[in-house]
């Protein structure tokens, strides 16, 4: 459906442009680039808006590269309706601004994604909009926090840097009975470890950079639902707000997601040795990663979820912070640097402090967090074993 499409609008250009049919085809998709869309006639241009949703308007709602995009995604998310946005955070924050009025409530996870809880007290709460955290690990008992305003509860399982698996039948269910709005973070299970809009949930966000993108060389987020007045308001937002992707950066996820699967699966299989060597080893004390059997959300990752994630952390044993500054400085395979997905792997950390200043967690110590790339996994096990024998 979609190659049917690329051909389409392929075979157009080329008439278009040259003249000619010159009949060439190709497996990639073009790259279109407009900020001004062109129309037949003024009656069209004065009716543009009512192209908003279907159509093509001007360049900030994308062109047909963008749709490309959306309809694989909507398609991988087994969703009627997907956006593309500049970013996973903006994609969070744009759902976040047209769900929420002032004088509503909303709940996020304590377990969420950093910035998006920083949006939500630093900025949504300054428009009149209450936010409060809630146990990631609360299951139905998140019934017990619902007030008759609150709008819409903020998903993500397992949680960043933490990993706290959610129980997200549990959640929708409650949230379904009590009419409230569920949003859930899937970046780290992506569509092909948990499909989320068929399981019920209203919205899914998805960090496209990081394993869309496959290659940590590209910013961009999406969200899909099945709600047509959900998709049109979040349309609408996109427009007003201005939050335009380029074709360039849709034609690399699209040409990322090619070998989507194929990265996944081996990441994730690599991720699971990972974490069975750091769970064996001497100066580790606990291994966060629900896929392993023995994690503490080993269950409810395998109630819902099907292929398992490659970002995992830990907490390793050594005697101080110094320490951990040399295992890092220690790592020759691993790389130091935020985000994750992509085919080299990453080590972060996250100290002590940042655990504290959450409401609900329960892990009080330094965190390291790593995404397992596509490097030889023995390779990956040796550097972490070598770097935390000499911290
Ligand atoms: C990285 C990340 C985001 C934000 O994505 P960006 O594209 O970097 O803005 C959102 N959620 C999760 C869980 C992430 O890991």
């Amino acid at each position: 459906m979609i190659r049917e499409r690329t051909e389409v609008i392929r075979s157009e250009d080329n008439q278009e442009s040259s003249g000619r049919d010159s009949g060439f085809r190709s497996l990639s998709p073009a790259v279109w680039r407009a900020s001004t869309v062109l129309f037949d006639n003024i009656a069209d241009f004065t009716t543009r808006k009512e192209r908003l949703f279907d159509g093509y308007t001007y360049g900030v709602t994308g062109t047909p590269t963008t749709r490309v995009l959306e309809d694989r995604v909507a398609e991988l998310e087994g969703a009627r309706h997907c956006i593309a946005l500049p970013s996973g955070q903006a994609a969070l924050c744009l759902v976040a601004l047209s769900l929420l009025s002032a004088g509503d409530h909303m709940l996020v996870a304590d377990s969420a994604y950093g910035p998006l809880r920083t949006f939500a007290r630093d900025y949504l709460q300054r428009f009149g909009i209450t936010c409060e955290t809630f146990d990631p690990e609360a299951g139905s008992a998140i019934a017990q926090r619902l007030k008759p305003h609150t709008k819409a509860i903020f998903l993500e399982s397992p949680g960043s840097i933490t990993m706290e698996m959610q129980d997200i039948p549990a959640i929708v269910q409650a949230a379904r009975a009590a009419g409230v709005r569920t949003v859930l973070d899937n970046s780290w299970a992506s569509p092909l470890g948990f499909r989320a809009v068929p399981a019920g949930v209203d919205v899914v966000v998805e960090a496209a950079s990081k394993l869309f993108g496959g290659h940590s060389d590209l910013l961009l987020g999406t969200v899909a639902t099945d709600d047509r007045g959900l998709y049109e308001s979040f349309r609408t937002t996109q427009s007003v707000l201005g939050q335009a992707v380029s074709a360039e950066d849709c034609f690399l996820a699209l040409r990322g997601m090619e070998t989507l699967e194929l990265r996944y699966r081996h990441q994730c299989a690599a991720a699971l040795q990972v974490a069975h060597a750091l769970a064996g080893h001497d100066l580790v004390q606990d291994v966060l990663f629900p896929p392993r059997p023995g994690d503490r959300g080993h269950a409810r990752w395998s109630a819902s979820f099907t292929v398992g994630g490659c970002v995992l952390s830990f907490v390793p044993r050594l005697p101080s912070e110094a320490a951990v500054h040399r295992f890092f400085d220690a790592l020759q395979v691993f790389r130091i640097g935020a985000s994750w997905g992509g085919t080299h792997s990453l080590a972060a950390y996250y100290p002590a402090a940042e655990q504290a200043r959450r409401q609900h967690c329960r892990i009080d110590s330094g965190i390291v967090r790593l995404s397992v790339g596509v490097e030889p996994t023995e390779d990956l096990i040796a550097d972490l074993d070598q770097a935390l024998r000499n911290a």
